[in-house]
């Protein structure tokens, strides 16, 4: 295994929608596996105290001993939370622990910043964070202290929306909140983009809500859009993400296009 340089540093995404349902979880395994599978070693962080991306990579939260939970409130480094999965990938875990991590986390000074210190990790270290290329860290559906401590950690922000909901207030809201991160916790964060998820080409309403949306919020459509199709719903039974247990399925490839298109702007 490669070291990485201790001066590098992994690129840091966070998937964040205030919305349940949008297909956050379905886009941060599926999108870390396509990097996976172009090379890139890849972390994944469950910040949703329902853990579902956690259950998707076939493991059982309740059989979990370091999450994300005791690196947030007990100082837990990174390295010690990891756990390796198939398809090439890590992941820290989520547990139901973290959805008291909020109030845990209010009083204390400097709350927004505890994942982006986790993340700067021990250099020496054999799982330091600088030993990946590619960090994704899938939020929970809320705009609280979690979701800040992933948007201050992040270089860039993508936003996974359903193309029936492009229209709706919640972009701007999210958008709102990511002007403030910047404005106050971190200069540096980038919004890389709307994903348009759940796409029904058939749909003349997707369509043109697609065509509009960029040029009504100022930021960037992320391209293909990600179809609607049945075999998402298998994925996470298995353990596994769509572009394993449905190899050749149009949300796979699609998928792996962004993924390509990400890797080649960064
Ligand atoms: P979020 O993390 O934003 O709550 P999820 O990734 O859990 O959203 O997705 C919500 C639901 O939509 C899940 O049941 C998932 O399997 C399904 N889903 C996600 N993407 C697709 C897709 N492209 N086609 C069909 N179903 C999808
Ligand atoms: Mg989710």
């Amino acid at each position: 295994v490669r070291r990485a340089p201790k001066d590098r540093r992994p690129s840091v995404l966070a998937l964040a929608n205030q919305k349940g349902g949008v297909a956050k979880t379905t886009s941060v395994a599926s999108l870390g596996a396509a990097f996976a599978e172009q090379g890139r070693r890849v972390l994944l962080i469950d910040l949703d105290p329902q853990a579902c991306l956690t259950f998707s990579l076939g493991i059982d939260p309740d059989t979990v001993e370091t999450s994300i939970h005791e690196v947030l409130t007990q100082g837990a480094s990174i390295a010690d939370a990891v756990l390796h999965c198939d398809e090439g990938l890590d992941l820290v875990p989520s547990t139901i622990d973290l959805a008291g991590a909020e109030a845990i986390l209010l009083p204390r000074p400097g709350r927004e910043y505890v994942l982006r210190t986790a993340l700067e990790g021990a250099p020496d270290d054999e799982a330091s964070p600088a030993a990946y290329d590619i960090v994704l860290i899938d939020c929970s559906p809320s705009l609280g202290v979690l979701t800040l401590n992933a948007l201050t950690a992040a270089d860039g922000v993508i936003v996974p929306m359903p193309a029936e909901m492009l229209g709706h207030r919640g972009v701007g809201q999210l958008l709102d909140t990511v002007a403030d991160v910047q404005r106050i916790l971190n200069r540096d964060l980038e919004v890389v983009g709307i994903l348009p998820t759940l796409y029904d080409g058939r749909s003349r309403h997707a369509r043109e809500v697609l065509a509009d949306v960029g040029e009504r919020y100022g930021v960037p459509v992320l391209d293909p859009p990600i179809p609607k199709t049945i075999r998402f719903a298998e994925a996470p039974a298995v353990g596994r993400s769509i572009l394993s247990t449905a190899r050749t399925s149009k949300g796979a490839a699609a998928y792996r296009e962004v993924a390509a298109a990400l890797l080649k702007r960064a």
